[in-house]
């Protein structure tokens, strides 16, 4: 159990205790940062609770509770910005029923910063004393955000980015990366497997990105070139392409399977309508961290010129690429910590759901504002 997820041996060892010794709780709080698989942690956790076999992951029912159609597993995603009281008060109304297969039936809550204030009140009572067979896994990566009704009724599982060895050690061998690249993403993804992932999936767009970046205006005296900017956000606009095309794709097979499925043209638009939804939600997001990917790229590479103008070029995180900063780093440490004070400013932007392209043309001008005043 837990092999897609790598590294997080205390959370794994406290699940595994708990389910030989029957201390199980019936509301975990799965929370740390973004991209350390906890989501895809809660469901290998549900499929092992609701599966007669214990998630043994390879027989009929693990899979269908792993393709998310098992009658005792559900997952409440938000809509829009809420999880709804409407979203709510269905889950309330079936708890009364008895588990279909196993002797367990779990709800899976990503996101629980979204939940309503409503909603929350609605869950409140459930979560504290739920029938015997129910068990919540909330799930979210802003504690601080989680209204503290439902985190003080839950036990709290905190999930912590791993360490450099650790992650450089799974990219080299499950992505074949040979030993300074894997290092470099490691370092680079914070401790975050899964944003590790995102970056070993495709080496040429941080080249691409990388290449632009170093010709942009500020960071790279006398040799900046002016359409460079425009480039690196043409890298961003492309792969968010991508994102979207494959979110289209996806969608239609899904669309394909509800219609084989569903003869009854009601359910078949309910469900339909449910698909597109999540559809909508799932790209929104890949499209959000695909250029908060860009940012980070970018702020690693400036935070590297820092380290190097600082001398101490063992500790970057760009390790990879150790001789092309070391000759870019020209400026002193205080220009690249100015610079690195717009970067954060974006980071900001980017959460609160600013325009991306915009929020990133206001960083290349405030670059070359930087420039300018030096
Ligand atoms: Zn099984």
């Amino acid at each position: 159990m837990f092999n897609d997820v790598p590294g997080q041996e205390k959370v794994k060892d406290l699940f595994a205790r708990a389910l030989r010794e029957r201390t199980l709780s019936h509301a975990y709080l799965l929370s740390g940062p973004e991209g350390l698989a906890k989501t895809a942690f809660a469901r290998e956790l549900a499929v092992a609770l609701v599966s007669t076999c214990g998630g043994c992951g390879i027989c009929p029912e693990c899979d269908r509770a792993r393709r998310g159609v098992h009658p005792d597993l559900h997952v409440v995603e938000r809509e829009g910005d809420l999880i709804r009281f409407e979203q709510v008060e269905p889950v309330i109304a079936d708890l009364g029923l008895k588990p279909f297969s196993g002797s367990r039936r779990v709800w899976i809550i990503p996101e629980v910063e979204y939940l309503h204030s409503a909603a929350a009140n609605k869950l409140l009572k459930s979560i504290e004393e739920p029938p015997d067979y129910v068990y919540f896994l909330l799930v979210t990566d802003r504690l601080e955000r989680v209204l503290p009704t439902i985190v003080s009724r839950c036990q709290l599982v905190e999930f912590r980015p791993l360490s450099d060895t650790v992650v450089a050690s799974y990219l080299r061998e499950s992505h074949g990366l040979d030993g300074v690249a894997a290092e470099a993403l490691a370092r680079l993804s914070g401790g975050a497997v899964e944003r590790a992932e995102r970056l070993a999936g495709d080496a040429q767009r941080r080249a691409d990105y990388l290449r632009h970046a170093s010709a942009v205006a500020g960071l790279a005296p006398g040799v900046s070139d002016p359409d460079s900017p425009a480039a690196f956000i043409g890298v961003l606009e492309r792969h968010q392409k991508q994102i979207t095309d494959e979110a289209q794709e996806k969608l239609k097979a899904r669309v394909g399977e509800l219609e084989r499925q569903f003869q009854d043209k009601r359910d078949l638009n309910w469900y339909t309508k449910k698909a597109e939804e999540r559809a909508r939600r799932e790209e929104s997001r890949l499209r959000r961290v695909a250029a908060q990917d860009a940012v980070d790229l970018l702020g690693a590479w400036v935070r590297d010129l820092w380290v190097v103008a600082c001398g101490a070029s063992d500790v970057l995180w760009n390790c990879d690429r150790a001789g092309d900063l070391a000759v870019a780093a020209v400026a002193t440490p205080d220009y690249y910590a100015r610079l690195m004070a717009v970067v954060a400013r974006t980071r900001k932007d980017l959460y609160l759901n600013i325009d991306q392209k915009l929020a990133l043309q206001a960083l290349f001008a405030r670059f070359e504002e930087v420039a300018e005043s030096a």
